[in-house]
């Protein structure tokens, strides 16, 4: 026998049974988006590597370790890592720009990231989001983070946490980026490797430290005083807090952590991330912000721009099971021919049937009906004399003779 080819590691197939969870998924986010005026753009899966190094930034984990990045033709390409830069992208280059702001998008589909395989992170996973591009007020921020918890509100998830901070602009930043390096000085050679790398780029995504000594560091009084400081300006600061209100007003719990900086590059101002107790240490299910400069560092003119992206396998992980639905109808009948005609009739009809397409024998075909669908649809040779169909539902064992002529009509009143 020839060997056998397995799927590659971090990826998953989703396979029949799951997929009615996906369906539930992508069903909700296209209702409850629209319901906010979003609407669904479906970029390419690879775009040039530039654009993930100049839109996701070279000082992260995404661009520098990984990225899918492979050369046709002498450019250099790569497997989308997350889907906001292709969307910004597209903005730009169909003159977006111009619109009449708002312009709200959302999109779902499959992300490629080279990361350690484990519960709650894969290779190749999938991203619901949305981007809302022209509003610089807060209240495109309260609406992305409504509309984020009443998505998830509407797969049964309520009591997730929302955390919430705010990075300030790049000008008050720079100083805080500056006393954070001053206070971690003294630490530098205790800090992990990764920490040592970002300190001078970066130094902000060290708070973001997965690794227990370094998050050991940020505990000490003096660093975490330094951390924990108030440094947006006042423009930030009155962003921040019109925010908040808004968050109050609508009734949205949240929490402030001022060690939430999130992994990528291009964000200001306000961050946030909405986590479950239930995932274990893979606990973020949504992280998104503020990114006024990257349309303009992509090219296009000003604009600001807020959104969010969610982990779907999360999200599955958290849902219960949605079982498959059964078909409407069995055929059953030693009439291949007339079980045709029939199972054609009612699927012309909006019915979902099938029938024995190996003909086998009749109990057979019976038992056949009982596992899969909820109507035995009975065309033995005196149905076809008297065209009728007897109609058996599975669930209450009544039977009863229907006109052909009828059957769409009667069939769900057996
Ligand atoms: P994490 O801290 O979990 O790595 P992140 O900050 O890298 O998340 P984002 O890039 O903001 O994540 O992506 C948004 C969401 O996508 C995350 O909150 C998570 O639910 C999901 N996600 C990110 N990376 C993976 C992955 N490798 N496998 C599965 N889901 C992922
Ligand atoms: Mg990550």
């Amino acid at each position: 026998m020839a060997k056998i080819i397995n799927v590659v590691k971090g990826t998953k197939d989703i396979l029949p049974a799951d997929a009615p969870m996906w369906q539930r998924l992508e069903k909700n986010a296209l209702e409850v988006f629209s319901k906010y005026g979003y609407k669904e753009i479906r970029t390419p899966i690879f775009e040039v590597t530039e654009l993930f190094a100049r839109g996701v930034g070279d000082t992260t984990d995404i661009v520098n370790k990984e990225m899918y990045t492979f050369e046709k033709s002498d450019r250099s390409l790569t497997l989308r890592p997350e889907n906001t830069a292709g969307v910004v992208r597209s903005f730009i280059e169909n003159g977006m720009t111009r619109l009449s702001p708002p312009v709200k998008l959302w999109y779902k589909g499959p992300m490629f990231r080279y990361e350690r395989p484990q519960a709650g992170r894969q290779r190749q996973f999938h991203q619901v989001g949305v981007e809302m591009f022209g509003v610089k007020e807060p209240a495109a921020d309260a609406e992305v983070i409504l509309l984020a918890v009443n998505y998830l509100k509407s797969l049964g998830l309520n009591d997730l946490e929302v955390e919430i901070n705010s990075l300030g602009c790049p000008e008050c930043r720079e100083a805080y980026k500056n006393k954070i390096k001053e206070v971690l000085k003294p630490e530098f050679d205790n800090l992990c490797d990764d920490c040592k790398n970002r300190y001078e780029k970066n130094p902000l995504r060290l708070l973001d430290c997965k690794v227990e000594s370094c998050k050991a560091i940020f505990e000490k009084p003096e660093i975490k005083a330094v951390i924990q400081s108030d440094f947006i300006c006042e423009a930030c600061a009155e962003h921040y807090s019109k925010l908040k209100t808004y968050l109050d007003e609508l009734k949205i719990k949240y929490i402030e952590n001022k060690l939430l900086v999130r992994g990528l590059d291009y964000y200001n101002r306000t961050v946030f991330e909405i986590k479950s107790n239930n995932l274990g240490s893979q606990n973020a299910v949504c992280g998104g912000g503020r990114y006024d400069s990257l349309v303009r560092n992509l090219g296009g003119d000003d604009t600001p721009a807020v959104g969010w992206a969610m982990g779907m396998e999360r999200l599955i992980s958290l849902i219960p099971p949605v079982e498959a639905k059964k078909l409407d109808g069995y055929i059953v009948s030693n009439s291949p021919v007339e079980a045709f005609k029939l199972a054609e009739e009612l699927r012309n009809e909006g019915f979902e049937v099938e029938f024995d397409l190996q003909n086998k024998k009749f109990t057979k075909q019976l038992e056949k009906a009982s596992k899969v669908a909820d109507y035995a649809l009975i065309l033995g040779e005196d149905e076809i004399k008297t065209n009728t169909v007897s109609v058996k539902n599975l669930a209450t064992s009544t039977q009863k003779s229907v006109a052909r002529v009828n059957i769409g009509s009667e069939i769900k009143n057996v």
